[in-house]
Formats: C-alpha cells, sequence, structure tokens
C-alpha cells in the first residue's frame, strides 16, 4: 500500500509540480514588471465617422520585457488573471489611464473619454469602488471621462454581482462599455438591463461584413439597437475604406482600427491630439 501511495505521490509531483511552479515563475515575472515599471498603456484614439472628430481612446496595455522586447497583452493578461496579478496591474492600469487623460487636460488639449479594459476578476473584487473612487479623487479626473469596458463574458461569469457593481460603478459618474459584442455570448436583452452607454461591435464581426454579405443584416441589427437605446455605437477594428463606408451607411457613428490609427504610446498620442486639435 505504501509503495502504491509513493507511486501516486511521485506521479502526481511530476505532473502538477512543473505547472505550479511555471506560473509561480510567472507571476513573480509580473510584479517585477511592474515594480520594474516596464509595462506601457498605448491608446487607440476613437473617431466619429461623420465628423472626424476625436470622441475618445482605449487604453491597451503592453509589456517591454528586457530580454523578450514588447510582449501583447494576448500573451501575458491571461497569465496574470490565473495567478492574480491581475489584480494589481489592473489598479496600475487605471491609475495610469486616469493620470494620462487628466495631463492631456491640463495641457489644454480636447476633452476625451479613456475606455480602460476591465478583468472579470476586476468585477468580482469586493474593493473595485473604492479603488475607483479614490483614483479618481487622487488623480482629480472628472468621472464622465473614464469608462470600464466589459465583456458580455464577463458578465454572465457573474450575473449577480455584476449587476450591483455594474449600478454601484454608474452610480460615481463613469461610463460602462460592453466590449466585443456579437463574438457568441451576446444576449440582446443583457443591453437594456445593464448601464451601459457604449456598445462596441466586435472586430471580427467587422471584418466578416465586406466578405459575408449575409452578416450585413446581424451587424445593422446591433447598431441599430444600439442607437435606438441611445448607445454610443463604436465598430472596432475597421481596417478598410469600404469597411468605414459600409458601417456609415448602417448609420453606425463611431469607430476604432488601423485604418484610422494604430494604438501609439504617450508621445504619439499626444502628438496626435495636438495635430488634430490645429487642424
Ligand atoms: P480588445 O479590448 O478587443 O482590444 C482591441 C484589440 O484590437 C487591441 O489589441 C488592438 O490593438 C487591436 N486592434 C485595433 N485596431 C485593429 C485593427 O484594425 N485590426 C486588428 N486586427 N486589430 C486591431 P491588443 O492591444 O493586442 O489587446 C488585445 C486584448 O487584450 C484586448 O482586446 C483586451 O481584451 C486585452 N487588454 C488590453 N489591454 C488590457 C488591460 O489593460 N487590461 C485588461 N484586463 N485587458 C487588456
Ligand atoms: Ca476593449
Ligand atoms: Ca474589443
Amino acid at each position: 500500500h505504501k509503495k502504491e501511495m509513493r507511486a501516486k505521490n511521485k506521479r502526481y509531483n511530476l505532473t502538477i509540480d512543473p505547472k505550479a511552479s511555471k506560473l509561480l515563475k510567472a507571476k513573480t515575472a509580473l510584479e517585477e514588471a511592474l515594480k520594474h515599471q516596464e509595462l506601457e498603456l498605448y491608446c487607440q484614439p476613437q473617431i466619429k465617422i461623420r465628423t472626424g472628430e476625436i470622441s475618445g481612446v482605449e487604453a491597451l496595455i503592453r509589456w517591454n520585457h528586457p530580454e523578450l522586447g514588447q510582449i501583447k497583452p494576448q500573451k501575458f493578461i491571461p497569465v496574470a488573471e490565473q495567478t492574480d496579478s491581475i489584480i494589481s496591474i489592473g489598479e496600475w492600469v487605471l491609475r495610469q489611464a486616469c493620470l494620462q487623460n487628466r495631463t492631456w487636460q491640463d495641457m489644454g488639449l480636447p476633452n476625451l473619454i479613456m475606455s480602460v479594459n476591465l478583468s472579470p476578476l476586476q468585477l468580482k473584487d469586493t474593493n473595485f469602488i473604492n479603488l475607483v473612487e479614490s483614483i479618481l479623487g487622487e488623480t482629480k479626473l472628472a468621472p464622465q471621462w473614464l469608462e470600464l469596458e466589459i465583456t458580455e463574458k464577463a458578465i454572465l461569469a457573474n450575473t449577480e454581482i455584476a449587476h450591483q457593481v455594474l449600478q454601484n460603478l454608474r452610480q460615481l459618474g463613469i461610463h460602462l462599455s460592453m466590449d466585443d459584442f456579437g463574438t457568441g455570448y451576446s444576449c440582446l436583452n443583457h443591453l437594456p438591463k445593464f448601464p451601459f452607454g457604449t456598445l462596441k461591435i466586435a472586430q471580427s464581426c467587422v471584418q466578416e461584413i465586406t466578405e459575408k454579405p449575409e452578416n450585413i443584416a446581424i451587424i445593422s441589427a446591433a447598431i441599430a439597437l444600439g442607437n435606438s437605446l441611445d448607445l454610443r455605437v463604436i465598430a472596432e477594428g475597421v481596417e478598410t475604406n469600404k469597411q468605414l463606408k459600409l458601417l456609415e451607411n448602417l448609420d453606425c457613428r463611431e469607430a476604432q482600427g488601423y485604418l484610422l490609427s494604430q494604438p501609439l504610446n504617450y508621445q504619439e498620442a499626444t502628438r496626435f491630439l495636438e495635430v488634430y486639435q490645429h487642424q
């Protein structure tokens, strides 16, 4: 019997430990990254299609790794979520985004909504509301210039908590945006139930409209729904003029994507806003 147990333990050690130690290493690496200021916020402009005005920017995190170079969020956010580092990274992103927006306002640049991506784990964090409130206070950013982007998947994962937290966030005066709308989880009746002010049409849907005309009906319905609920409707991942024209014809009012601008670092984004202001 003892022998059997030992064999089991051995197997256990072999299969579980490497994973655990890999995650532990990742957690340490992410905490070091925060400490050594290797994280950077890029911003991608959101543009009103008819007038070309900038309505907002989305904050997108990058990790400038000393050896590996720049790492995109899809590579490390999932790991950060598995190791809980997302809570401290999310706090850093939020503070940095508010600071940056406040700095632009102090420079006399046009007021913009800064949109920040939220992990489902942050939504479940009981301290989150207090954190948002204290960061707004600390950076002296008026709440109407902050928006939080949440995917439907995140809401579905904890509908009860999400409902209360989103109501409380909205009461602070910040905006809420439903991200990646149309990616398979979409449930139309969520939209009016939650206090969203913005609807972001997923880039996979946007990129398909010029290839699969049958999808036009779906995207057109999503835009009409958003417009009728008086939401800002933003098409994501717009890469071609053909897509932009089609979206405009479907009465989509705002767009974001490589066609309009790549995500920009702080210097580039500041320059973008200065040039825009003097046009
Ligand atoms: P997302 O929220 O859907 O962000 C849009 C992604 O599409 C960004 O990728 C952006 O660079 C990219 N994109 C923008 N325009 C175009 C285009 O025209 N074509 C294509 N193909 N892509 C375009 P990025 O920066 O790599 O971010 C990926 C995802 O990582 C984001 O998807 C978001 O879910 C997550 N993420 C980014 N920053 C944060 C953060 O600070 N916190 C959390 N929790 N998640 C973040
Ligand atoms: Ca987003
Ligand atoms: Ca998105």
